[in-house]
């Protein structure tokens, strides 16, 4: 038989059963997962995969800090609607309740062939499956004059923690009258609907706390997420108060100055009070140096079961995938984990496997009482993760509708969070 790799599986299966000795190893040993990244989609599959298998699998996460700040619900903590400590989660009941073991640590590199994962405190952790869901790296560089040292004084704030607070402190400090400008990324990039979002909530912090300062977005894309939505609430809400600059019209942010609190954009230079700069994004870097990523610095999977097109035994989720037609956010995440628990459980305990299903909803808080929101569900082609049917928020709606929307999105927020850490 020709070993390919669509008959690989099967091969081995065969020669298991001839010669009966490793089907007895395994009921001997349990199969050990290796998660890398405890955010919406790794602390998921960690639980998930844990709990269903019932203590057949050794479920180990890695992750580098051991409180996660969610960047879903980070822009109601910057327009001053939520505490941090409310956006925070730890992993306690992970690990008494469904008993994954924790290392608080940074995954550095991944030998696919031995299957192990270095850590960088010098330690080695070997796996039989391996589950890579680090997020996203920004890409410093795409920006002339941006880097992390930059960062701390023009934040991008989309990894949560440390540059959500200062991004949060500069918002306080600015004067009233200031100008906050915000670089908006081009595609692809987490939360397709977050930088407008944000926009929206410091909007709604400054009428209360600021009504002179105004909004400057300078995008880097022609159209963006819920645009007409948006652009309705602005309208609604904070009349006169953001510009919104697309590519076409010189919005592409092309170089920035930390020092001096510029921006260039179109040949034009804006000096900020605040300067919220979002640079363009690729994967987390330990999927780049696994050899998980492709060209795009993204990585394919196999929709069926978010398993790697690149290595065989590794499965890549949340943010770090080339996602099909799914956005890249925390709903999806969390969706694609629990395929993906439910895929490496197969594999490992040969528990039963169902058709996947995926799902997301993406709310945006516009204001204190109004939200907007975009879904769709999504079934597993060869190609990629397809979208099957969707809605949205109209313009227009009854405040009562936006009402609903908006407890709906605090439920969500309550429940999500409940799903991947309680
Ligand atoms: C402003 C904003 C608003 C958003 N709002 C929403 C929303 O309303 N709804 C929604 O669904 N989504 C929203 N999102 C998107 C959502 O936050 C992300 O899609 C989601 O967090 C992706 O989950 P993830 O697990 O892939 O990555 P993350 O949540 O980033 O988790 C990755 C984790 O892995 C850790 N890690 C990385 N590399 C390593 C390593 N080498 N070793 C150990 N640990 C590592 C990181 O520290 C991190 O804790 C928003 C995003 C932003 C920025």
């Amino acid at each position: 038989m020709k070993l390919t790799r669509r008959n690989f599986g099967k091969g081995l299966g065969a020669l298991a059963t001839a010669i009966a000795a490793p089907s007895l190893l395994r009921a001997q040993s349990k199969g050990r997962l290796v998660v890398i990244g405890g955010g919406a989609a790794g602390a998921t599959l960690a639980k998930y995969a844990a709990r269903d298998s019932k203590g057949a699998l050794e479920v180990t996460l890695v992750q580098e800090n051991p409180l996660y700040t969610t960047c879903f619900y980070s822009n109601l903590y910057l327009g001053g609607m939520r505490s941090f400590d409310s956006i925070t989660h730890g992993y306690t009941k992970l690990s008494q309740a469904y008993g994954v073991k924790l290392v608080f640590d940074r995954a550095v590199g991944v030998d696919t062939a031995a299957k192990t994962v270095a850590l960088r405190d010098g330690g080695k952790l070997a796996y039989d499956a391996l589950a890579v869901a680090p997020g996203i790296d920004v890409i410093y560089d795409s920006i002339e004059g941006y880097s992390e040292a930059a960062s701390l004084v023009m934040p991008h704030s989309w990894k949560a923690g440390q540059q959500t607070q200062i991004l949060r402190k500069q918002l306080e400090a600015l004067e009233d009258g200031g100008l906050f400008v915000m670089a908006a990324p081009p595609n692809p990039f987490r939360c397709p609907p977050g930088p407008y979002e944000r926009v929206s909530l410091v909007a709604h912090y400054f009428k209360q706390a600021k009504p002179k300062s105004k909004i400057l977005i300078l995008d880097a894309k022609n159209k963006h997420s819920k645009q007409a939505l948006f652009q309705e609430a602005w309208e609604t809400y904070y009349q006169g108060m953001i510009e919104w600059v697309p590519e076409e019209f010189g919005g592409k942010v092309e170089a920035v100055d930390a020092g001096a609190m510029t921006l260039v954009a179109g040949g034009e230079k804006h000096k900020a009070g605040v300067a919220n700069v979002i640079p363009a994004q690729r994967a987390g870097a330990i999927a780049g140096l696994a050899g998980l990523a492709d060209d795009s610095g993204w990585c394919p999977v196999v929709p069926e079961s978010m398993a790697s097109r690149k290595v065989e035994g590794v499965y890549v989720i949340g943010d770090a995938c080339i996602p099909g037609d799914m956005p890249k956010s925390a709903f999806s995440a969390n969706s694609q984990a629990k395929v993906a628990a439910m895929a490496i459980r197969h594999e490992l305990t040969g528990s039963k496997k169902f058709p996947p299903k995926f799902r997301n909803t993406c709310w945006s808080t516009v204001a204190a009482e109004d939200a907007v929101k975009v879904g769709a569900n999504y079934q597993a082609t060869e190609e990629k993760i397809a979208k099957t049917d969707g809605f949205i928020s109209e313009v227009g709606e009854d405040t009562e509708i936006r009402q609903q929307t908006k407890m709906e999105a605090d439920g969500w927020y309550a429940g999500i969070t409940n799903d991947i850490f309680g």
